[in-house]
C-alpha cells in the first residue's frame, strides 16, 4: 500500500500561511505535497551512531544537527525490524530530536519533561545524561502515559521518574528545583498534517487561540519549577505565530527573570521577530519542512536569571501535601534477596536503593534523592523493575532484560534479526532450546540486543516476551 498521502490541506490554513510567508508560500506548500523524510535516532544505550549506520540495513541520510539522528524514506520501515522491539532506535521526526540537543541536559542534572508522552524527547534526554541524574518525565493524560513508560522500558532507559501530574500541582512541590524544564507543548500540530489525517481534519482555526491559553498557562507553571540559572525549552510542532513568537513575546513580558538565549543549529532558521512584536524572538528557532529534511519543529530556549553554578532551594517534604496519594519508602536490598539478583548477574553491580511492591523489586534511579521525599506524587513508575522474588524464587521483569547488555546475562541466547526463531519469538510462539542449555530463566537476544526473558524446560524456552508488545500471529 502507498502511505505517501497527497495532503488535502484546510483552506484556513492555506490562507494564513500565504499571508505569513508571502513569496516563499509556493516552497513550503510544494514541501508538505512531497513524500516526507522521517527520522530515526539511535539508542546510544545500545550501539553507537557509527556502528549503526555500518550495520543498518536501511539507507540513512544524516542530518546536520544531531550526530545519533539520521532521516530515511520509504521503503524503508524500520518500525517493522526486530531492532525496533528492542529498542536499538526510536523514530522521531529529525526536527523534534533539536530539543535535547539545544536544553543540553548534563550527567548528574535534575531535569523535568512537563508535556512527556509518548517519550520521544524524554528518551533522548535520558540518552545523553548517561543515565546519570534524574529525568522526571510528566504526562497528565492516563492513556498516554502509558505508551510513555512502555517506550522507556523499550529503550532501557534506568533514571526516569514517570508521573503523573497537572503542571499547577508540581509548583507546589518542586518550586525552583530544576536544572533544566522542557515544555513540549500540547498544540494545533500542524507539522503533522502530512503524517496524519486526524491532526489535519481536526485542526480549526479557532483552536490556534484555545491552544495558546494552555500553553501559556503550562509555561507560567514551568518558570516556576526552573531553579535560578537553569534554563527552559519551549517547544511546539506546529507553524502558527499565535502559538509560537506569540506565547514567548507574552512569557517574556510576564517574566522578565528570563531571556531567550541565542542558540542556532544547523538546519533552523531564526524566529520571525515580527510576528511577536519583539526583536529578540529572532533567538527563537524554526524548522520548516521546504528547508531541512523534517517536518517542522519551533523552538525557544530561555535561562532564569541567577547564579550559573548548582544552586537548588532545598526540596519541599510531601508529608504536608493535601494530594497524598502515593507513599516512599525507600529501601536497601535484604541480603537474601541481593544474594538472588547476584547469582543471576553476577557482572551488574546492585543499586543502592529500592522500592517493594508486594513481591516485586523496583531498582530506583542511583540519583533519585535530588528530589526528596517523593510521597504525595502520583507516579506510574520510579526506575527499573528487576522481577519478583518468593523466597528462591526469582522471577525476573522485562524491564530489567531490556536495561541488560548481552555480556552481562550468562545465560543468553541471541539469533540474528532475519532467523525465523525472532519473528516466532516477537509473536509469542516458544522456541526449541540448544541440547547445551541448562533450565531455568534465558535472556533473549535479536543480534544480542534485548527482546526479554524466556524459560527453559524440557527442550523448549518458554515465551515470557509481555503479551501486550506481541506481534499477531498469522
Ligand atoms: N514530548 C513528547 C515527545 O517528544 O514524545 C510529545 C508531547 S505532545 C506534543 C504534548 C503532550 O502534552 C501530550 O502528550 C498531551 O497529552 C500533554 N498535555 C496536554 N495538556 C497538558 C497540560 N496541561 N500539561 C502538561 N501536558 C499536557
Amino acid at each position: 500500500m502507498n502511505d505517501e498521502f497527497i495532503p488535502i490541506l484546510p483552506e484556513a490554513f492555506v490562507r494564513r500561511m500565504q499571508a505569513l510567508l508571502g513569496p516563499e508560500a509556493e516552497s513550503f506548500f510544494d514541501a508538505l505535497h512531497r513524500p516526507r523524510d522521517r527520522g530515526l535516532r539511535v539508542n546510544t544505550f545500545r550501539i553507537t551512531p557509527e556502528a549503526f549506520a555500518t550495520r543498518s540495513p536501511f539507507s540513512l541520510q544524516t542530518l546536520p544537527w544531531i550526530q545519533e539522528g539520521f532521516a530515511y524514506r520509504r521503503p524503508d520501515r524500520p518500525g517493522l525490524h526486530p531492532w525496533h522491539d528492542a529498542g536499538v532506535y526510536y523514530l522521531q521526526d529529525p526536527s523534534a530530536m533539536a530539543a535535547a540537543i539545544l536544553l543540553d541536559p548534563q550527567p548528574g542534572e535534575l531535569v523535568l519533561d512537563l508535556a512527556a508522552a509518548p517519550g520521544g524527547k524524554t528518551t533522548h534526554l535520558a540518552a545523553r545524561m548517561d543515565n546519570r541524574g534524574l529525568v522526571v518525565a510528566n504526562e497528565p493524560h492516563p492513556q498516554r502515559v502509558r505508551v510513555l513508560g512502555q517506550n522507556i522500558e523499550r529503550l532501557g532507559i534506568r533514571n526516569t521518574l514517570v508521573i503523573q501530574e497537572k503542571p499547577e500541582n508540581l509548583v507546589r512541590r518542586w518550586p525552583g528545583q530544576f536544572d533544566r524544564v522542557l515544555v513540549d507543548a500540547p498544540c494545533s500540530g500542524e507539522s503533522m498534517f502530512r503524517k496524519d489525517p486526524v491532526v489535519r481534519s481536526a485542526w480549526r482555526e479557532e483552536a490556534v487561540a484555545r491552544n495558546a491559553r494552555v500553553q501559556r498557562k503550562i509555561l507560567a507553571a514551568a518558570a516556576e519549577l526552573v531553579r535560578p540559572g537553569g534554563r527552559l525549552l519551549y517547544a511546539t510542532c506546529t507553524f502558527s505565530p499565535e502559538e509560537n513568537e506569540q506565547v514567548v513575546a507574552w512569557f517574556l513580558e510576564t517574566r522578565p527573570d528570563f531571556r531567550l538565549v541565542p542558540a542556532p543549529l544547523p538546519g533552523s532558521s531564526p524566529g520571525r521577530p515580527e510576528w511577536g512584536g519583539r526583536d529578540d524572538l529572532v533567538h527563537c528557532l524554526r524548522f520548516w519542512p521546504h528547508k531541512s529534511p523534517s517536518d517542522g519543529h519551533f523552538y525557544a530556549l530561555m535561562e532564569r536569571a541567577g547564579p550559573a553554578g548548582s544552586f537548588r532551594p532545598r526540596p519541599k517534604s510531601g508529608r504536608s501535601s493535601r494530594h497524598v496519594r502515593d507513599e516512599f519508602r525507600p529501601i536497601r536490598l535484604p541480603g537474601p534477596v541481593a544474594e538472588i539478583f547476584r547469582e543471576y548477574l553476577p557482572g551488574v553491580p546492585l543499586p543502592e536503593w529500592w522500592e517493594k511492591r508486594g513481591d516485586l523489586w523496583i531498582a530506583l534511579p542511583d540519583d533519585f534523592r535530588l528530589l526528596g521525599d517523593l510521597s504525595g506524587i502520583r507516579s506510574v513508575s520510579k526506575g527499573v523493575a528487576w522481577g519478583s522474588v518468593q523466597g528462591r524464587h526469582f522471577t525476573p521483569a522485562h524491564a530489567l532484560a531490556m536495561t541488560l547488555r548481552a555480556a552481562e546475562v550468562p545465560n543468553r541466547l541471541s539469533w540474528p534479526a532475519g532467523a525465523q526463531e525472532i519473528d516466532d519469538w516477537l509473536r509469542g510462539k516458544p522456541l526449541p532450546a540448544p541440547s547445551s542449555a541448562e533450565p531455568g530463566w534465558v535472556w533473549i537476544g535479536v543480534d544480542e540486543f534485548p527482546l526479554g526473558w524466556g524459560k527453559i524446560s524440557e527442550g523448549q524456552v518458554k515465551n515470557h516476551y509481555p503479551k501486550g508488545l506481541r506481534r499477531p500471529v498469522e
